[in-house]
């Protein structure tokens, strides 16, 4: 069988710039993408990273097609969306608390969130917030408006210039193949001192620094863009927003120490037969992928600000 090698990216799919170097050895994904029982949307299910010396993202290679991912999401009816997730778990409450700061004093707040699946985050929160959601899948899309929310599609965005008070977006960014784009369509729907509010990866977690592309959150599929402090900064620029805070935070929230210390200890030893045993002896151990620690603070909630005036500044 021949293996065709994977490509460098020509450019930086956050910044654009052009230098673009490998991030760690190249990976298989460990299982098909949401779904799906096949491997579909990468030639022989082989990815590379590779990070930009301008930004600090990582991205993958090869990238998905946008009208695979998106035939993905609109069709996919995977058990997940009908799932009730623990608010306390999933940082309900603390996405809560920071969107607090851009709540209007009077009348209710306008919220939307990006990507809601089936709109279980803005059902928890308080009835002032007056909530909206995107979705991309059909199925999560009609569950999210029986949680109460008003659903919207990008035509609406005309309709909706200058509207919420906030946007959240969570675990949705590492799945946008033109996140700059997107983010700043996002940006022209927030009334200026609005917030964008990201939580997505954080790549500057000890143990994302280890494992690379190897690390379970590069491991699933539809995940192709990966972040850390550095390159929200740099996309805050881009966009004319301001990052206002960053908090680092493991993806659950209710692990036990017992399971922290299971899991860890299983990945700081697999770190150490992948540097010894599978170094001396097989190049194809070396490729197998990390086990997983979802108990690691490798996450990271960005609030960005959008300041009262939005003009470039003079001779940019
Ligand atoms: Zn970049």
């Amino acid at each position: 069988m021949t293996v065709v090698p994977i490509e460098t990216p020509s450019e930086c799919i956050v910044c654009g710039a052009r230098h673009l170097r490998q991030w760690g050895s190249s990976n298989r994904h460990s299982r098909p993408p949401l779904g799906l029982d096949e491997f579909a949307l990468y030639p022989g299910n082989r990815y590379q990273t590779y990070r930009c010396e301008n930004c600090e993202a990582v991205q993958k290679s090869p990238l998905p097609s946008a009208d695979a991912l998106a035939a993905l999401y609109q069709t996919s009816t995977d058990g997940e969306w009908g799932m009730n997730q623990d608010p306390q778990l999933r940082h309900f409450d603390l996405l809560e608390a920071i969107a607090a700061n851009s709540r209007r004093d009077t009348g209710s707040s306008k919220v939307l969130d990006f990507g809601c699946s089936n709109g279980e985050l803005l059902k928890s929160w308080g009835s002032h917030w007056s909530k909206y959601g995107v979705e991309p899948s059909n199925a999560a899309s009609a569950l999210a408006e029986k949680n109460g929310l008003t659903m919207l599609s990008k035509a609406d965005y005309p309709n909706y210039q200058h509207f919420f008070d906030v946007i959240v977006t969570v675990d949705v960014v590492e799945h946008l193949l033109e996140p700059a784009k997107e983010l700043r369509a996002l940006s022209e729907l927030l009334r200026p001192t609005g917030r964008l509010i990201v939580m997505t990866g954080n790549t500057d977690a000890v143990t994302f620094k280890i494992a690379k592309g190897g690390y379970w959150y590069c491991d699933i599929p539809e995940h192709v863009v990966f972040f850390n402090p550095a390159s929200c900064e740099a996309l805050a620029k881009q966009l004319s927003l301001e990052v206002k805070d960053i908090k680092t935070l493991c993806h659950y929230n209710a692990n036990s120490h017992r399971h922290h210390l299971k899991q860890s200890t299983k990945f700081y030893a697999y770190f150490l037969f992948k540097n010894t045993v599978a170094a001396l002896f097989s190049n194809r151990l070396k490729r197998t992928t990390y086990p997983n620690l979802a108990s690691a603070k490798d996450h990271m909630i960005v609030s960005f600000a959008k300041p009262l005036s939005n003009k470039p500044a003079q001779g940019a």
